[in-house]
């Protein structure tokens, strides 16, 4: 699956945060077969309200969601890269991440202590990303030198990385991060293969008061002002909320939030958000026994698509009966959409759609 590593300054609200998202994963445990969570991982099923339908349609007898998992990742102050440097436990936890959700203050209160005593998001996003630049340098040199005598010894990949790890290290010399790098489509799998801290999609998560989750502030607008010249995205939430949403069942959840003016939990924003960011996309297996959401990269092959469910599938793969989400609906289900002749045949070079309902046909 997808992960996405909470990362920000302490006293910010990402205990707060975190929390609020495994209490909602322990809710769902319940439902879902899936959920296990660790102190700093918690899964959380991806709110998809196409899968209830599809699910209602075909009479499916349980639904199982698509998952991302968010992981907490502290340990992140001021000078953090100096000294000791950043934690291996902290380097490894973050490396392993696909994307970063970086929480923001954008609160004010006196009683919470702010680390350099102003409540500042935009140099709060500053100080954090000089530390993972700091660190991302610190790794790039040291990896260098093993690259260099590959180099020397003839090897042609090491060529390649040397070329790379260059590009990085002269973006991060200019106090950039590696994800402002250009990157050739023949080069991006080594460039990702070097796991730069740096080079991971941002969003920004603007923690706001209460009263203020609905609107935002002045302090989120400066925050969208940055994620928008950076290309990085951003959401406003308020931790405090969402924490309590977390406590309370469906029906009661859906009142407080209205009463707050919010059309939907800041959690699920969060996750859609996510979603966005590294460019997923769902596609959906329907059947009397299950109706099941999995999630895919934009631009995967049906192949592909079948490895998510079971090396096998991909393996073996012949083809993929296809039927877009709207004609499943709109033909009221699987018979009623082949009688009308929406369900195709789709082979190896098929990209799938968001929102494709598939049967994967394979050999054993
Ligand atoms: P962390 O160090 O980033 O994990 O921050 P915490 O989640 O532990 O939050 C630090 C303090 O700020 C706690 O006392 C929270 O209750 C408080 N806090 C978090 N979010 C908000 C908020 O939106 N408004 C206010 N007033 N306090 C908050």
């Amino acid at each position: 699956g997808f992960r996405m590593g909470i990362v920000g300054l302490p006293n910010v609200g990402k205990s707060t945060l975190f929390n609020a998202l495994t209490k909602t994963a322990a809710a769902q445990a319940a439902n879902f077969p899936f959920c296990t969570i660790e102190p700093n991982v918690g899964e959380v099923a991806v709110p998809d309200a196409r899968l209830d339908r599809l699910a209602a349609i075909a009479g499916s007898k349980q639904i199982i969601p698509t998952r991302m998992t968010f992981v907490d990742i502290a340990g992140l102050v001021k000078g953090a890269s100096k000294g000791e440097g950043l934690g291996n436990q902290f380097l490894a936890n973050i490396r392993e991440t696909d994307a970063i959700a970086h929480v923001l203050r954008c609160f004010e209160d006196d009683d919470v202590t702010h680390v350099d005593g102003r409540v500042d998001p935009v140099a709060d996003a500053e100080t954090i990303e000089t530390e993972l630049i700091i660190a991302d340098m610190e790794s790039l040199e040291k990896r260098l030198q093993n690259i260099l005598r590959k180099v020397r010894g003839g090897d042609k990949e090491a060529v390649q990385q040397e070329r790379l790890m260059r590009a990085a290290l002269e973006m991060l010399e200019a106090g950039k991060p590696a994800r402002l790098v250009k990157v050739d489509a023949e080069d991006a799998k080594a460039w990702r293969m070097m796991q730069l801290l740096t080079s991971k999609p941002v969003l920004y998560v603007c923690n706001v008061s209460e009263d203020e989750a609905a609107t935002g502030n002045a302090l989120s607008a400066r925050v969208a002002e940055m994620a928008a010249a950076q290309g990085n995205s951003h959401v406003v939430i308020s931790a405090k909320i969402e924490e309590e949403i977390s406590q309370l069942d469906p029906e009661e959840a859906e009142m407080f939030l209205s009463e707050l003016g919010l059309e939907e939990a800041g959690l699920d924003r969060l996750i859609r958000a996510g979603y966005e960011l590294l460019h997923l996309e769902t596609y959906f297996t329907v059947g009397p026994k299950e109706a099941r959401a999995w999630t895919i990269r934009q631009g995967t092959s049906a192949p592909q698509a079948a490895g998510v469910i079971h090396g096998d599938f991909e393996r073996g793969f012949i083809r993929a009966e296809t039927i877009a989400y709207d004609d499943f609906i709109a033909s009221n289900g699987e018979q009623g959409a082949k009688e009308a002749g929406k369900m195709r045949a789709e082979g190896k070079s098929y990209v799938v759609q968001d929102g494709d309902v598939l049967h994967f046909l394979f050999n054993t």
